[in-house]
């Protein structure tokens, strides 16, 4: 099946007067060999139902058709929206696409239940994407996004390094995450002025309840939002004081000096539980 190359993607914005902007993150890929590595990378089988954030004019909509999965496409541009599913039965009439207009950080429902998530997420609002969807799909068991090569370091980034940081935390909530590889600028139009990289997920059962998930988070944003502070410090005003904080991190078995680049998704849930 054709992909959209530089003048296919040119030639449909130019139909739907589209002007990419930075706000939605609009850089859309105009290369097939990269397209066909995300989706191999992303290791989609025929009958998968595949969910794409951010299908735009459809690059990786139709590489992900290519291998006969029905992909649940959700787009906030009703533009785009509305030119996707014509744009795809124009190349693959075959094709199980659905379009959802909706924004990805307030979606509910969809019309099928995705086992995996792949997209070249817009990259101002990727991570609320990722942690809006995670919890509100279970069965998204698996995924490939692309994301702002910082971002996909912190999502992947161990205790201790630099880039560790609240996102890495949740999401590690909700299971495993490593970077599978980088993209060129070059690959987008128009050429964004940031590294991107994917990043591949694969759920792991929740280490808690939903009120322990709430109230692990919030530790872990008060903990990240002095990030240089001692623990007993920076979770005083959540936990009451810093006596409080003190008493609360030995009850976890946590030196209440430590700070919270230190600490691991299980020490934050041992916190919230003591
Ligand atoms: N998938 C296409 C590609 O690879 O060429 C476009 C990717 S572009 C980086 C991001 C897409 O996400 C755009 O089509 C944009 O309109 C859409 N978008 C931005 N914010 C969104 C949101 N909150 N919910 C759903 N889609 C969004």
């Amino acid at each position: 099946m054709p992909l959209l190359g530089p003048a296919e993607i040119r030639d449909l914005a130019e139909l739907l007067g589209v002007t990419p902007t930075k706000k939605l993150g609009q850089n859309f890929v105009h290369d097939a060999n990269t397209v066909r590595r995300i989706v191999k990378t992303a290791k989609v089988q025929p009958d998968d139902t595949v969910l794409e954030i951010g299908p735009g004019l459809g690059s990786l909509t139709l590489g992900l058709l290519e291998t006969g999965a029905r992909v649940v496409a959700v787009e906030i541009d009703n533009r785009l929206a509305e030119q996707l599913p014509v744009t795809v039965s124009q190349l693959d009439p075959d094709a199980d696409l659905t379009v959802v207009t909706a924004d990805a950080m307030k979606v509910t429902e969809l019309p099928a239940e995705p086992v995996s998530l792949v997209a070249n997420l817009p990259y101002n609002v990727s991570v609320p994407v990722l942690l809006h969807l995670l919890p509100t799909f279970p069965s998204i068991a698996r995924g490939l996004v692309m994301v702002q090569s910082e971002v996909g370091e912190r999502l992947a980034a161990p205790p201790g390094s630099k880039i560790y940081g609240a996102p890495s935390i949740k999401a590690a909530w909700y299971g495993r995450w490593s970077i599978a590889g980088t993209v060129s600028r070059q690959v987008f139009w128009p050429v964004p002025n940031v590294d991107s990289s994917l990043v591949a997920f694969e759920r792991m059962p929740e280490p808690g309840t939903l009120a322990e998930r709430e109230a692990t988070f919030a530790l872990v944003d008060a903990a990240f939002q002095q990030r240089r502070k001692m623990l007993r410090q920076s979770l005083s005003t959540l936990l009451g004081s810093s006596a409080d904080a003190s008493a609360r991190l030995d009850a976890a078995g946590i030196a209440p000096t430590a700070r919270g680049e230190e600490l691991t998704m299980p020490d934050f849930l041992r916190i919230a539980r003591a």
